[in-house]
């Protein structure tokens, strides 16, 4: 049985209170869709005020800190970030392990509180232009993904995103083969770690995900969703995304 699609929306550093109009067009847009989960991971301090005006509907942050509290200026933890109303958050994404040198280990540490505390998770993995070139994505790609894995006895609530760094925000994308072979490799190494649950765990594909080549991307098989950045900004680009996704 294919798995319920997940689609994400990362709006990365965009988004103020003018803009909680769009989420609640995009919001009331993806009710027409109940065969699949939609979501917009939000700036966290947008996350309280666009969770009130969209009941109903997943509100994501985009990171989330290892420590359940402390002296950890600037940081949000997974509580802070349920307490607000988040239901998920996404963790390990590309731009994060290179601005701010995020670690597998650290970003295993994150999946694992925030699955501690009952948020979903999307934990982000994926190779560099270089790394592709070389021929090298497979074993870096699987190398970052069992480091960043959370130790946990289910892997209930957990999403893998591949999102190759070249292909995010660039227009590129990788051919229908190169994601295959990354998705399938990706599940074996589910099942490998989590046994038959492994098969239960979304795997979403992002890199200039549009409306235009959604649904050869979502007919791939163990492509279970999308995470979306520049084209979820607005529910006129987000949404046939999602109708793709539903076979619309
Ligand atoms: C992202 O940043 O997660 C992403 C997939 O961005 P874009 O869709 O803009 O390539």
């Amino acid at each position: 049985m294919p798995l319920k699609k997940l689609v994400a929306g990362n709006w990365k550093m965009h988004g103020v209170s003018s803009d909680i109009a769009e989420i609640q067009e995009i919001a009331a847009a993806a009710k027409d869709y109940s065969d699949i989960d939609v979501a917009l991971c939000v700036p966290a301090i947008l996350i309280e005020r666009a969770a009130r005006a969209v009941p109903g509907f997943s509100i994501g942050g985009q990171d989330v800190h290892h420590a359940e509290k402390g002296a950890h200026t600037g940081c949000t933890s997974a509580a802070m970030l349920h307490d607000a109303g988040a239901s998920l958050t996404i963790v390990g994404h590309s731009e994060r392990r290179e601005a701010q040198r995020e670690s597998d280990e650290e970003v295993k540490a994150k999946a694992e509180a925030a699955l501690a505390v009952g948020l979903q998770v999307i934990l982000c993995v994926g190779e560099s232009l270089e790394l592709r070139e070389k021929g090298d994505a497979v074993p870096v790609v699987t190398e970052q993904l069992d480091g960043s894995l959370p130790a946990v006895e289910s892997p209930a609530g957990l999403a893998i995103a591949y999102e190759p760094i070249w292909a995010i925000g660039t227009g590129k994308i990788p051919t229908v083969a190169e994601i295959a072979e990354m998705h399938e490799t990706i599940r074996s190494r589910l099942r490998q770690r989590y046994g038959e649950a492994g098969g239960g765990v979304r795997i979403l594909y992002g890199g200039s995900v549009k409306a235009s080549n959604a649904a050869e991307i979502f007919a791939i098989r163990d492509v279970d969703g999308a995470l979306v950045g520049g084209a979820s900004l607005k529910a006129a680009d987000f949404i046939p995304i999602v109708a793709a996704a539903s076979g619309r």
